[in-house]
C-alpha cells in the first residue's frame, strides 16, 4: 500500500504520451517494446477482455504483465509486448492488478493470496442478470471479502471488450470508479486517463452494486413511451383498418385488404407523430396549470407527471421517427401497382365521360399548401431531433436550448395541426366520410394538440403570464417569498420554461 502514492505520481507523468504512439505499434493487432521505465501493471485472466485490456494498456505506454493458467496456449493472442506467464509470476511486481476472470472462478485465485498483499485490484466484471438478483452484495464487494489484505477498485465494466480495443470514442468514455481507498482510486483513475477514458468518481466500494448494474439496463428511459408509441399505432392502425378496408368490405363488397401494408400504416404513421409531438408539450402545460393552481412552484408534482416530464425527449425522437417514417412512405406511394391502376381507370372514365381536362383549382391548393407544411414540420422536427443529440445540446447554452426545445417545438407542433387542417380541408363536415359512423381519423388526432396549442395561448396572455413568470421565480400566494416584478416585460418572457 506504500507504494501506491509512488505509482500514482510515475503514471501521472506517463500521461503526456500519446494514446497510440506510432513506434509502439508493429502491427494491427501486435504492439512492439514498452520502454522500461514505463508503469507495470498485471492482468489475471488471458480472456477478450484481458485481450483488449493489454492491447490498450501497452499502446498507452504501461507495460503489461498478463497471469494464465497456462500460458503456452495463450501467448500467441497477445500483444508481443505484453508478457504472458503464470499466475504466480505475473502478480508479484506489479501493484495495480486487473481481476479479468468471472465472479465463480475468483475463489480459483486465493492461491495467490499473499502475493496480492497490499495490492489494488481492478475488478472489471459484470453478472448476468440472474447473478445481480441472486447476490446481495456485489462482485466487487464478495473479491473484497476474498482478499482482504488487498484494495479493491472497481472499474471498467462499463466498457465492452471491443471498446477497449478500438479505442474510447465521445460517446462511451466515460469509466466509473468507485473503492473505499481514495489513493487506490486516484491510481486507477490516472490509468483511465492514460488509456484515453474520462473517469467518474462514484464513491465508495458500496457503489458497486449499482455500477454492475449499469451494463444490465436495456434502454430504461425508452421502455414507457415506446410502449406508448405503439399503443397509439396499435389503436390508429385498429381504427383505419374498421374504417378504410372493413367498411367498403361489409358494406359495398369490395376487397382493401391489399391497403393494409402501406397505405393503412401510412395514415397511422402521421397520426402517431401528432400525438406523441403534442404529449410532449401537454406535461408542459398541465405543470403550468398545476403551478397557477397552487400558487406556488415549491409543491412537488404529482409522480406521474414526473415520469411524463422526464420522457419528453425520448416521446419527441419517437414522433421525428413515425413523421421521418411517414414522409418515406408518403414518396413511394405513386410506386404501388394499385395506384398506377388507378390513374389508367380515373383516365378511362374521363375518356367515356367525354371529358378531357380534369382540374379542380381547389384541390390543387390544398394539396400544394398541404405538403408545404408538413415538409416544413417535419424540416422542424428534424432539428429538434438534431439538438437533442448530447454532443449538440451541450454546445448550446440553456437559452438556445431552450429556444429550439420550447419555441421550435412549439412552432412544430403549429405546423402539424395546419398540415392536419390543410390535409382534412371540409372532409370533417362531409356525411360520406363518417364511415360506420366514425368520424375521420384526423379529428381525432387534433383534440390532444389543439388543447396544447388553446392552453399556451392562454398562457401568453398578460395576466396569466405575469403570475407565471413570478411563480416560476419563487413568489407564492400564500407563503413568505413576495416580491413585484419589475416592469420589463421581457424578463418574464427569458424566464425559463418547465
Ligand atoms: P473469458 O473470455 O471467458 O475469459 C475469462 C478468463 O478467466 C479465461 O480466459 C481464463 O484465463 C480466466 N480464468 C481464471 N481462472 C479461471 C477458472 N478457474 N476457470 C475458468 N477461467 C478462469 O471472459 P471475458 O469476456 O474476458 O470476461 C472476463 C471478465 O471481464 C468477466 O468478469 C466479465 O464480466 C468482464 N467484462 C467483460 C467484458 C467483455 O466485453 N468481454 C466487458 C466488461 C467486463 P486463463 O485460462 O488464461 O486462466
Amino acid at each position: 500500500m506504500s507504494h501506491q502514492p509512488a505509482v500514482a505520481t510515475k503514471m501521472s507523468r506517463e500521461m503526456d504520451k500519446p494514446l497510440i504512439s506510432l513506434h509502439l505499434v508493429d502491427s494491427d493487432t501486435s504492439l512492439a517494446k514498452v520502454p522500461d521505465e514505463a508503469p507495470k501493471v498485471g492482468i489475471l485472466g488471458s480472456g477478450d477482455f484481458a485481450r483488449s485490456l493489454a492491447t490498450r494498456l501497452v499502446s498507452s505506454g504501461f507495460k503489461v504483465v498478463v497471469g494464465s493458467r497456462n500460458p503456452k496456449r495463450t501467448a500467441g493472442l497477445f500483444p508481443s509486448a505484453a508478457q504472458v506467464t503464470f499466475q504466480e509470476e505475473a502478480v508479484s511486481s506489479p501493484e495495480i492488478i486487473f481481476v479479468a476472470v468471472f465472479r465463480e472462478h475468483y475463489s480459483s485465485l486465493c492461491s495467490l493470496s499473499d502475493q496480492l498483499t497490499g495490492k489494488i485490484l481492478v475488478d472489471v466484471s459484470n453478472p448476468t442478470e440472474q447473478e445481480h438478483l441472486q447476490h446481495r452484495e456485489s462482485n466487487a464487494e464478495y473479491l473484497a471479502s476474498l482478499f482482504p489484505t488487498c484494495t479493491v477498485v472497481k472499474a471498467f465494466n462499463v466498457i465492452s471488450a471491443w471498446t477497449l480495443q478500438a479505442g474510447p470514442r465521445d460517446g462511451n468514455r466515460q469509466v466509473p470508479i468507485c473503492s473505499d481507498q481514495s489513493e487506490a482510486k486516484r491510481a486507477v483513475s490516472e490509468m483511465a486517463i492514460a488509456m484515453g477514458f474520462m473517469p467518474v468518481d462514484m464513491g465508495s466500494l458500496a457503489s458497486a452494486r449499482e455500477m454492475e448494474a449499469m451494463p444490465l439496463r436495456l434502454l430504461p428511459a425508452w421502455k414507457v413511451p415506446t410502449l406508448l408509441a405503439l399503443g397509439l399505432f396499435i389503436c390508429f392502425y385498429a381504427y383505419n383498418f374498421v374504417r378504410d378496408v372493413l367498411q367498403p368490405y361489409v358494406q359495398e363488397s369490395k376487397n382493401k385488404f391489399f391497403k393494409l401494408p402501406v397505405s393503412v400504416v401510412n395514415t397511422t404513421l402521421p397520426c402517431v407523430a401528432y400525438v406523441l409531438l403534442s404529449l410532449v408539450y401537454l406535461p408542459g402545460v398541465l405543470a403550468a396549470t398545476l403551478q397557477l393552481r397552487r400558487g406556488t412552484k415549491y409543491h412537488r408534482f404529482p409522480d406521474w407527471l414526473d415520469h411524463w416530464l422526464q420522457h419528453r425527449k425520448q416521446i419527441g425522437l419517437l414522433s421525428f421517427f413515425c413523421a421521418a417514417l411517414h414522409a418515406l412512405y408518403s414518396f413511394c406511394l405513386p410506386l404501388r401497382r394499385s395506384h398506377r391502376y388507378d390513374l389508367v381507370n380515373l383516365a378511362v372514365k374521363q375518356v367515356l365521360a367525354n371529358k378531357s381536362h380534369l382540374w379542380v383549382e381547389e384541390e390543387v391548393w390544398r394539396m400544394e399548401i398541404y405538403l408545404s407544411l408538413g415538409v416544413l414540420a417535419l424540416g422542424t422536427l428534424s432539428l429538434l431531433a438534431v439538438t437533442s443529440l448530447p454532443s449538440i445540446a451541450n454546445s448550446l447554452n440553456w437559452r438556445e436550448f431552450s429556444f429550439v426545445q420550447s419555441s421550435l417545438g412549439f412552432v412544430a407542433l403549429v405546423l402539424s395541426t395546419l398540415h392536419t387542417l390543410t390535409y382534412g380541408w371540409t372532409r370533417a363536415f362531409e356525411e360520406s366520410r363518417y364511415k360506420f359512423y366514425l368520424p375521420p381519423t384526423f379529428t381525432l388526432t387534433l383534440l390532444v394538440p389543439c388543447v396544447v396549442i388553446l392552453a399556451k395561448a392562454l398562457f401568453l396572455l398578460p395576466c396569466i403570464s405575469r403570475r407565471l413568470a413570478r411563480i416560476r421565480r419563487g413568489w407564492e400566494r400564500d407563503g413568505a417569498i413576495k416580491f413585484m416584478l419589475p416592469t420589463d416585460n421581457a424578463l418574464a418572457e427569458k424566464t425559463s420554461h418547465v
